[in-house]
């Protein structure tokens, strides 16, 4: 999907934007129902469309390395991890569920099992959700760049405040 409309493509930088109200006009070029919010983790709502996103650097040294190593992906040229997070996001609410199901239990498994933080965190990005949610974020930053490149500067400009 290549991103042809909206506010971040046209005029100059504004700088009166709130952070929170950058990233709802962000998404809403996406899908126009989708609702961005400040939250404790990155994470969202397919069914309702909401996103909340962290101050939290969202993306971890091993989450780098997975995309690297495994899939191929390095989105670190192109956007910052924060960004990433809310493509990613992004990603979830375009390709509605792939297996609803299957996510849930997973989940409710990978919480009560023994594993390390690291094998927890990569058997959950192995779950086909997250796969496809990946692959449809960098896909999004592959067509994008030059959006994204704006997108960070106006993030950089904005007052931070959620
Ligand atoms: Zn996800």
């Amino acid at each position: 999907m290549i991103l042809t409309i909206g506010i971040i493509i046209i005029g100059g930088l504004n700088m009166n934007k709130t952070t929170l109200e950058l990233l709802n006009e962000f998404a809403q070029c996406i899908d126009k129902d989708i609702l961005v919010f400040h939250g404790d983790d990155t994470e969202c709502s397919i069914e309702r469309k909401h996103i909340y996103i962290s101050k939290a650097p969202y993306i971890l040294d091993y989450l780098i390395d997975y995309l690297l190593i495994d899939m191929g992906y390095d989105f670190t040229p192109y956007c910052s991890s924060y960004v990433f997070g809310l493509i990613h996001e992004l990603g979830h609410i375009v390709n509605g569920w792939i297996d609803k199901d299957g996510y849930s239990l997973n989940v409710l498994a990978l919480k009560e099992s023994d594993y390390s933080v690291y094998n927890k965190q990569y058997k959950y990005l192995r779950l086909s959700d997250e796969i496809h949610s990946n692959e449809w974020a960098y896909e999004f930053i592959k067509k994008n760049k030059k959006i994204l490149k704006r997108l960070e500067r106006e993030l950089r400009a904005s007052d931070g405040k959620f």
